[in-house]
């Protein structure tokens, strides 16, 4: 269970440092939230607590980038992307089923060709800068 607000871009970025210190080979991240809720944010304290030390940038272009950390990261962006066909055609599977940690934003909209044990993290956004993140998945601690 993981339930906080974060105040800031740093605070968001230290929480996901934290998130990365509890994921291991193999796991699926979906992020769900608007535009500017700290997706990518996370995603690079991820790779930071990884020790991946070169620039980390939004997918949402590219849709997959891959950065080779301490454990391969492979981070997706769906927003601009929904259409299940194309992520099959470009080959998602074999992400998906690799030993990297894959990190897909928007993920809830091609949810239907996740596999079920996926660990989902939302973001809401608050009045004055501050985001709410959370989750169910069960070994996250504060
Ligand atoms: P997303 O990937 O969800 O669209 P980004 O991480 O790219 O969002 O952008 C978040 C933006 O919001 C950044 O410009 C960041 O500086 C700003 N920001 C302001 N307050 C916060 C906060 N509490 N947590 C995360 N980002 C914040
Ligand atoms: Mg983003």
């Amino acid at each position: 269970m993981l339930e906080k607000i974060v105040n800031s871009e740093s605070e968001c970025q230290i929480l996901g440092e934290k998130i990365a210190s509890q994921l291991k080979e193999g796991d699926i991240v979906i992020l769900e939230g608007d535009l500017g809720a700290g997706k990518t944010t996370m995603v690079k304290g991820i790779l930071k607590k990884l020790n991946y030390r070169y620039q980390v940038t939004s997918p949402t272009f590219t849709l997959i980038n891959e950065y080779e950390a301490d454990i391969k990261v492979i981070h997706i962006d769906c927003y601009r992307e929904n259409d299940i066909k194309r992520w099959k055609q470009i080959g998602l599977d074999e992400y998906l089923f690799s030993n990297n940690i894959v990190v897909i934003e928007w993920g809830n909209l091609i949810k239907e060709i996740l596999p079920d044990d996926i660990i989902v993290i939302k973001f809401e956004n608050l009045e004055q800068g501050k985001r709410k993140i959370y989750s169910e998945y069960e070994y996250f601690s504060h």
